[in-house]
């Protein structure tokens, strides 16, 4: 069918009584049901990522810009969607990506992103995110193919909503219907997240225009928690397009079986591999099969992965360094640590940063008993998430410029470290080993550095007159040895060890 379109008036009703009851406008849902076999979407979009902002809880982080070509087959489950993306953060670049799924397997192709990222078979988390978003941000599909449980009608500042609950893939999802023009204003459902436990997955949408007869949003915003995660503007939308049975081909045979259980998890988080989609296919599974201790200096061991962990031993107790991405790997990490330290607890937990990459683990540990060493300078936040969510008190301590702690019978530091990664970042130093953890500001031993954020840690070291040797990062692979080139960032290699994925 053709691509045209046009813009809707207030008067437009989906019923062809008059007024757009709940009842009525179900059975014009029915007919889109049986009448769109498959969507082609057009739009450009921004993302932004509350999780990496600058402030702990403060405006997100504006991640990237990019085009996408959607094509679905919502009855059928099959999907391909194509992003040409311009990254803005962490690392400024191009990526193109396209997956192209059934309802449990599919292919990404890519080119560009971060290290790491690359084509093959989709995780079967990002093809439960894809499939959650797509019904998320198509209303009328999701009206026409969810189960309602249950309405009711409130009276809004801007007039009546119809608020509708709901069910569709064992999910709950609430419609709110525009009583005056019958249209979804928004849609919302409640989804998983490291930080907060729960959080509303949300979007709003305006600028309804007919296609083929059926009402279409042409401008979304989506919010996760009440902070603005995408725009998008709709440039063209497609019902049946006669391209879409070679767009949606897929060659199975050769691929995996996938895993349910993880496809659900990623359709539980759709939020957040979404928004991370600005890295690629980083962040898509939970790394709970590569917890391993290497010690890379006396009672200090490395926890590599994409984004690595610190284990410092004392005789009286431990100190983890970060919790990376995703409780269910910090799960794996407490149970390694009983077993080679069964005498010994986790006495502290010292988050360098707020940024959910290097945090998202965090809740776990400290339900064991950790003790959280923060910036000051974040601990509002902190303080908020675990009051609202957690049923036990959490001990917070809070550091300024500098604080020494002993609870483990082994001296460490913590420095507040300026820069405009994050605000609030701390840097953790074993004074015995002259060793210094840091996160995302110098990565040692891989080729991809960020200037200015090294800069901050270079003068971080000089201004408080840290006595550093000895170099390990949240990302990067092993020690690295002070000093460091600073015009090159080149530095000499204590010991490499495989950030193992
Ligand atoms: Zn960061």
């Amino acid at each position: 069918m053709s691509v045209e379109t046009r813009t809707l008036s207030a008067a437009i009703v989906l019923c062809a009584c008059g007024t757009a009851t709940v009842a009525a406008a179900q059975t014009d849902y029915a007919s889109v049901r049986d009448e769109v076999d498959t969507i082609r979407i057009e739009a450009r979009a921004q993302r932004f990522e509350p999780r990496q902002s600058v402030v702990a809880g403060g405006f997100p982080m504006h991640t990237s810009d990019y085009e996408v070509v959607a094509v679905w087959d919502p009855a059928g489950k099959r999907a391909h969607e194509a992003w040409d993306m311009s990254l803005i953060f962490p690392v400024p670049g191009t990526m193109q990506i396209a997956f192209t799924n059934n309802e449990t397997v599919g292919i990404r192709e890519q080119m560009g992103g971060l290290p790491g990222a690359a084509g093959g078979p989709m995780e079967s988390s990002r093809i439960g995110a894809n499939f959650k978003d797509l019904w998320l941000s198509n209303p009328i599909l999701l009206l026409a193919h969810a189960e309602e449980r249950a309405s009711s009608r409130v009276d809004g500042d801007e007039g009546p909503v119809e608020r509708l609950q709901l069910v569709l893939e064992d999910t709950e999802w609430l419609m709110e219907v525009d009583g005056t023009s019958g249209l979804p204003a928004a849609a919302s459902t409640i989804e998983n997240d490291p930080h907060s436990g729960r959080i509303e997955n949300r979007i709003e949408f305006s600028d309804w225009r007919e296609v083929d007869g059926i009402p279409f949003p042409f401008r979304l915003e989506q919010f996760t928690g009440g902070q603005l995660v995408r725009r998008e503007l709709r440039t063209a939308v497609d019902v049946n397009p006669g391209s879409a049975d070679s767009l949606l081909a897929l060659d199975a045979s050769e691929l995996e079986p996938g895993d349910p259980a993880m496809r659900r998890w990623g359709w539980d988080m759709s939020h957040i591999i979404l928004k991370r989609a600005g890295g690629g296919n980083i962040g898509n599974i939970p790394q709970i099969e590569n917890v391993a201790f290497e010690e890379i200096a006396p009672g200090i061991f490395l926890v590599p992965s994409t984004h690595n962990n610190l284990i410092i031993e004392g005789p009286d107790g431990l100190a983890l360094v970060d919790a990376s991405w995703y409780p269910e790997r910090s799960v794996t990490l407490l149970d390694r640590v009983a077993e080679r330290w069964p005498e010994k607890q986790i006495t502290y937990l010292i988050l360098t940063h707020h940024h959910v990459d290097h945090t998202g683990g965090m809740r776990p540990v400290i339900e064991a008993g950790a003790s959280v060493v923060i910036s000051a300078k974040s601990a509002g936040y902190y303080r908020e998430i675990f009051e609202s969510t957690m049923t036990g008190s959490v001990r917070l301590i809070e550091v300024g410029q500098f604080l020494s702690l002993d609870e483990t019978g082994r001296e460490i530091h913590v420095y507040d470290v300026y820069t405009e990664h994050a605000d609030g970042m701390i840097a953790a130093y074993v004074p015995d080993e002259k060793l210094l953890f840091n996160a995302d500001l110098f990565s040692p031993n891989r080729p991809l550095q960020f200037g200015l954020w090294f800069d901050d840690l270079m003068n971080a070291i000089e201004w408080h007159g840290i006595d550093v040797e000895k170099h390990v990062g949240g990302h990067g692979a092993g020690i690295a040895a002070h000093p460091v080139d600073t015009s090159g960032h080149t530095m000499p290699v204590i010991r490499m060890v495989d950030p193992a994925r």
